[in-house]
Formats: C-alpha cells, sequence, structure tokens
C-alpha cells in the first residue's frame, strides 16, 4: 500500500488553512488539520466554558506552532506539528542536520562525500549520548533514578497511558531541571549525597540503570557512558560533582547542543518537557497523533515538541514508501 499520493507535490496540492487552539495554521495538509480539530474538541468539552485563546493559555501553549519545516519529513508534507519548542527539545534521537548534497542513499554519494556524512552523523550521535548522560546523572546524583532513553520511551508505547508516559516525562524533566540548577545551590549538592529517609546515601545508592548507547557510541570506550567516568563520580565531594554539574549546564547551553538546537529557548528552561497532560491527551488519545516522546521508530524518539499523523495508515505507507525523498 503505497498510499493515495503520486508525489510530495499531489499531497502539497491539498494544503489548507486551519487553526488550533485559536491560533491560525497558514498551510497543512487536511489530514494533520482533522486531527487538530479533533483535539480541539475534546479540549472543548474538557474545558467547557473556556474560549480556544483560554483553554490555550490555560494550557502554556505558546501561540506559534512549527508545520512546514524540514526536508523529506512528517513536516514537509504538512502532517506535523511542533509545538512549545522552545521548552519541548529533542532530546536523545536527534538525527544530524545535512547538507542537501550529503542527502538521500548513502551509496549514491562519493567516497569524500560518504566519510562527510559519516562524521557528521558520528558528531550528533554523540551530542544525543551526551544529552542522555546528563539526565543520566541527573537521576543518581538526586536520588529519584528516572533514568531516560529513547529505547525505553519507545517501549512504554506498548505498557503505559498516555498519562504514565507524560508522568515519567515529565518527572525527568523536573530532575534534569533540578540537578542543572544546583550548579548555584551546594548546600543542595550535599543533601543529595547525604540522601533522604527513603534515599540511601550516595556511597551506597546503586548506579541507575544505563541507558544504551546510541549505534554510533555502543564500542567507544571514550563515550558519554564510558565506565571509569562514574567510578570517579562516585566517591566525588560535592564541589566535586558541582564542577560536573557546571560542566554539563555548558553542554546543554552549548551550541548544537540537543537542548540548544531545538530552541530550548533561552537556554534557561533546563527541561525535557513542559506540556500540560491535557494537551499530549487531547492530541495523542483524542486526536489520534503520534507524540515524538514515545511513538517515533527507535532512535529517533525524544523529539517532545513533536506530534505528527504516522498513526494514519495511509501517511505511515507514503513515508516508508519514500525514503530519502528531499521534498
Ligand atoms: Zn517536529
Amino acid at each position: 500500500m503505497r498510499g493515495p499520493w503520486r508525489d510530495v507535490a499531489a499531497i502539497r496540492a491539498q494544503f489548507q488553512a486551519g487553526t488550533f487552539l485559536g491560533v491560525a495554521i497558514d498551510r497543512a495538509h487536511p489530514l494533520l488539520l482533522e486531527r487538530l480539530a479533533a483535539a480541539d474538541a475534546y479540549l472543548q468539552q474538557r474545558f467547557a466554558g473556556l474560549s480556544p485563546d483560554q483553554i490555550r493559555r490555560h494550557l502554556r501553549v505558546t501561540p506559534r506552532f512549527g508545520v512546514l519545516r524540514g526536508g523529506g519529513s512528517y513536516h514537509a508534507k504538512g502532517w506535523a506539528i511542533d509545538i512549545n519548542y522552545d521548552t519541548n527539545p529533542w532530546v536523545g534521537g536527534q538525527a544530524a542536520d545535512l547538507p542537501d548534497r550529503l542527502g538521500g542513499r548513502l551509496s549514491g554519494l562519493s567516497p569524500a562525500d560518504r566519510a562527510r556524512r559519516q562524521e557528521l552523523e558520528a558528531a550528533q550521535n554523540r551530542r544525543n549520548d551526551e544529552a542522555l548522560a546528563i539526565i543520566w546523572r541527573a537521576a543518581w546524583l538526586t536520588g529519584r533514578g528516572e533514568t531516560y532513553s529513547t529505547a525505553e520511551m519507545t517501549a512504554r508505547r506498548g505498557t503505559d497511558t498516555t498519562e504514565q508516559i507524560w508522568a515519567h516525562a515529565t518527572a525527568v524533566s523536573s530532575e534534569l531541571h533540578d540537578y542543572l540548577a544546583a550548579r548555584a545551590d551546594p548546600a543542595r549538592i550535599e543533601a543529595w549525597l547525604a540522601g533522604a529517609p527513603t534515599i540511601p546515601a550516595m556511597a551506597t545508592r546503586p548506579l541507575p540503570r544505563r541507558p544504551r548507547h546510541s549505534h554510533a557510541n555502543q564500542a567507544d570506550p571514550g563515550g558519554a557512558f564510558a565506565a571509569p567516568l562514574h567510578e570517579e563520580l562516585r566517591t566525588a565531594t560535592a564541589a566535586q560533582w558541582r564542577a560536573q554539574i557546571e560542566d554539563d549546564y555548558r553542554t546543554y547551553a552549548s551550541r548544537g547542543s540537543n537542548f540548544e538546537r531545538t530552541g530550548a529557548g533561552a537556554r534557561t528552561s533546563m527541561t525535557v518537557t513542559d506540556h500540560h497532560l491535557e494537551l499530549v491527551r487531547a492530541l495523542r488519545d483524542a486526536g489520534g497523533l503520534a507524540w515524538g516522546a514515545s511513538d517515533i521508530e527507535g532512535e529517533q524518539a525524544g523529539d517532545f515538541m513533536h506530534f505528527d499523523t504516522r498513526t494514519i495508515a495511509a501517511c505511515a505507507s507514503y513515508m516508508a514508501s519514500h525514503r530519502g525523498e528531499r521534498g
């Protein structure tokens, strides 16, 4: 089944204007707009008596969506929407940003271009692993143990409700925020090391489960999950942890990091996600859209701002049969 469209031009020819939460969307595919309308209808019922704009404010949704962006993707077909992208980065599964001449099938590239592309992809995989490693250290030091990986999020799709997936993502976000914020709060770091009634002191606290490495770093002993790094941290003082947090904050805020590249805004939010539960329910359960945090295949997951129509068979089969298409 190839879907009813011959090519991307046939999809674009169907674009229409629409709205979501009272915000105009200039051009998008009607399949996305219909799903957004279903999400709107759910929210109207859930918050009866409020106008779309009042609901939007209550859910803290910024009136600025990303729909048509990026070649070769669901976005380019008007099938995806990015919401609150300053505070909901793509954490862990980002693809490398490739210039057009390096796109398409790997076998179609010259040896030099192929090497260049593999270099860019390896660098992006390292940034993906760095992002996961920062969250892993946050889980360990804060004692909350909410480890995060793209594979683990994708697995939740089969077992968890939207509320459970959202609750985990929100807990990860809060733990990351508190960890990065502690770079200016030595007393808090001391308290984390000492433990709490329900959390063993650092010296006896078990290591949180380690996320799987990205493909590129699976055999890299110097990668973000190298054992010696964590051996050192096991007996680190509060001052040493503070230096680690400062280092992690620099990575977080640096140009090109996973958090910075997709917004992560003024780089002050230090969040993974701040989506309201009812927003995610409306889009995922009532609208039937895929959420990039948990509903995207394999290593591409972790895109918290992103919702798309891959749940519609015609869209998914079109994408599967047009891989490498740049339009
Ligand atoms: Zn997106």
